[in-house]
């Protein structure tokens, strides 16, 4: 028996009031003076209120005084109450086997959705559980070996685990994404981000939301196998019915392909068994990072932000040039991390604890990279050209940054005018920074679009360009350079029977939450796949 799993326990008769505040920070972290307004607002008595519940909170910095908007939903005395919300997972032990290979937030939901579905998850997951992976990326933080099999791309959750967990997505179907951040409440997330206007989960609480979802999956009768690396896929007439680890297949009636956009020997793989990949346009650039001060102050217009409000963050997007130079991933009160799989190139990437509270602000800072720019690649390369483009410009950043983990960095003050950088600032980045001419030895076509996207930030935000700040090299895993194409309906591989690619890299997501969505939306798929083939 298939049927739905996710149950929304509410009453559909229930009208509960809504009561919109604008409150001052310190208003607004105070619960007793704001469900007073409530009443007040509503003409009753505190004590009638049944339940308020918060449904909707920003932060509006246009004024010289920021500004909290509160939105809530009240329930009066008598009035029929929403129950909890419930998630009731049916056990699939002896179900249908599916694999799914790799455990990002695309493996993960995906797995869910096929427990929902009635189908048993084989989960495979090339990296170690979230315990072990934690000393390999303290390892790698203190300048120790890079782990190629766990590292901050690969183990348990993926990428998304020690991410930031800004739960931010394009998708348009506000019924999914609600049911995504319901998911993550269920397994422990903050309920708060039901109702943030930018959902944040933070690095220290995502390892064990992980967990708890992957102890979902192994109770219900699915499994979860780490350190069990995909090598290769057993195809027989364009249909494919397992996948191999180390010297053992593994067997199932269809394979969810969703290793990320990090696992380039998976692209290499297909590549090289005739399975049809596309290179596809990306994005590259910088971290860019400032004192976390100096953004708030430039935000809320104020020396100093205070106790009530939040660390500010931006969001910057000009063309330059006809091309689109944007700021990607933006931690308040975050760190910049050591995010190479390898030894052999550097790369970095941002992440903040969920209290957001370390001195610094960054962000990626990134510019198109289209099929052009590594043209020139592609008769050695093919389809793997962009790959290999953006392989090159880490291994660049590597031989200009000296030892072990340590990055390239320049003032920001510099890189505009093209000047060295004679010292460095303070930094979040543990492994360290040397200086660097970024300026010189991007290619043009990357660091003159970075050069004029900043100086226009600048002007928009007046102490953007400051010799506090640095640009730190290389932000190169913003996305995937190759798509592993997918029919629009049946999302199955173009050519291969039973190969679902879900997820960043197979080129169909962006970010945790999109790429979460994505699995679910390909568990569907394989189940309409399944039925229709009587597996
Ligand atoms: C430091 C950092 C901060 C980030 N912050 C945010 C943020 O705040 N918000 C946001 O939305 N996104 C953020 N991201 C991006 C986000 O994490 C990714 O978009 C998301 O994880 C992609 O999900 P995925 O499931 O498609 O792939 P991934 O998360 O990359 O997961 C792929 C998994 O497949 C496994 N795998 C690979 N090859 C094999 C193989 N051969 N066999 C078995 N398993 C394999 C890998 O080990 C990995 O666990 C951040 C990323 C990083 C690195």
């Amino acid at each position: 028996m298939r049927f739905f799993h996710y149950i929304c326990r509410v009453n559909i008769c229930v009208m509960p009031k809504t009561v919109t505040l604008q409150l001052s920070p310190k208003q607004a972290a105070d619960e007793k003076f704001y469900i007073a307004q409530v009443a007040q607002r509503l003409g009753i008595r505190q004590s009638d209120i049944a339940l308020a519940r918060v449904t909707k909170r920003s932060i509006d910095a246009r004024q010289r005084m920021a500004k909290v908007n509160l939105t809530l939903e009240v329930y009066i005395d008598n009035e029929p109450q929403p129950e909890p919300l419930h998630f009731d997972y049916p056990t699939v032990e002896n179900t249908t086997e599916v694999i799914v290979v790799g455990s990002g937030p695309a493996g993960l939901f995906a797995s869910l959705r096929l427990i929902e579905l009635g189908y048993k998850p084989i989960l495979l997951e090339r990296g170690k559980s979230v315990l072990s992976r934690k000393h390999d990326i303290a390892q790698i933080n203190r300048g120790g070996n890079i782990d190629p099999d766990s590292n901050y791309a690969f183990g348990e959750g993926g990428a998304g685990t020690f991410s930031d967990g800004k739960l931010f997505t394009r998708s348009k179907k506000r019924g999914d994404y609600n049911k995504a951040l319901q998911t993550l409440v269920w397994h422990g997330a903050n309920p708060a981000i039901l109702y943030e206007a930018h959902p944040h989960i933070g690095t220290d609480k995502l390892p064990r939301i992980i967990s708890n979802i992957c102890r979902t999956i192994t109770e219900h009768g699915g499994k979860v196998l780490f350190e069990s690396k995909v090598s290769g896929f057993v195809v027989k007439n364009k249909r494919i019915t397992g996948v191999r680890v180390g010297d053992n297949t593994v067997e199932g009636a269809a394979v969810v392909l969703a290793t990320g956009h990090s696992a380039r020997d998976i692209y290499e793989l297909l590549y090289s068994s005739g399975i049809a990949i596309e290179a596809k346009p990306f994005a590259m650039g910088v971290r860019i990072e400032h004192p976390q001060r100096l953004i708030d102050s430039i935000q809320y217009h104020r020396e100093e932000r205070g106790e009530w409000l939040p660390a500010a963050s931006y969001s910057l997007v000009n063309q330059e040039a006809g091309r689109g130079v944007y700021s990607f991933c933006m931690c308040p009160g975050g760190f910049i991390v050591p995010a190479m799989t390898d030894s052999s190139q550097t790369v970095v990437n941002g992440m903040s604890p969920s209290g957001r509270n370390s001195a610094f602000a960054n962000s990626g800072l990134v510019t198109e990279v289209r099929l052009e720019d590594f043209a020139h690649l592609r008769a050695e390369w093919g389809e793997l050209a962009g790959l290999r483009y953006q392989q090159q410009f880490e291994e660049l950043a590597r031989a200009h940054s000296g030892l072990k983990q340590v990055a390239p960095a320049q003032r920001v003050s510099d890189f505009v005018a093209g000047k060295e950088s004679k010292s460095l600032p303070a930094t979040s980045y543990i492994p360290g920074i040397t200086p660097s001419r970024l300026d010189r030895w991007m290619p043009d076509a990357i660091s003159e679009r970075l050069r004029s996207g900043i100086a226009t930030f600048g002007r928009r935000m007046k102490g953007f360009v400051t010799d506090e700040a640095i640009v730190v090299g290389v932000e190169s895993r913003t996305s995937t350079p190759v798509r592993i194409p997918r029919d629009n309906e049946t999302l199955m591989h173009v050519e291969i029977e039973g190969l679902f690619p879900s997820g960043e890299g197979a080129g169909y997501a962006g970010g945790i939450i999109s790429a979460a969505l994505d699995g679910e939306r390909v568990a569907d798929a394989v189940a309409r796949y399944c039925i229709a083939h009587n597996y």
